[in-house]
């Protein structure tokens, strides 16, 4: 895993959709100023999105816009 995430769990919670409002904030306002951690949240994009083409668990998980 890249060691230069700084927030990697709250990444991950956050495009699972777990992540409270406030520091889903923070973390969008770092995304700004970060491409180490804006990579890793696509990265995990597209990884629920592949996982999500063969074991479609739509009632809970909530899909990213
Ligand atoms: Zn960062």
């Amino acid at each position: 895993m890249n060691k230069n995430i700084h927030y990697q769990l709250e990444i991950r919670k956050y495009s699972a959709g777990e992540l409270d409002k406030s520091r889903s904030e923070r973390l969008e306002s770092h995304f700004q100023e970060c491409a180490d951690c804006r990579n890793f949240y696509e990265t995990l994009r597209r990884e629920n999105a592949e996982f999500l083409n063969e074991h479609p668990f739509s009632s809970i998980f909530i899909p990213f816009p």
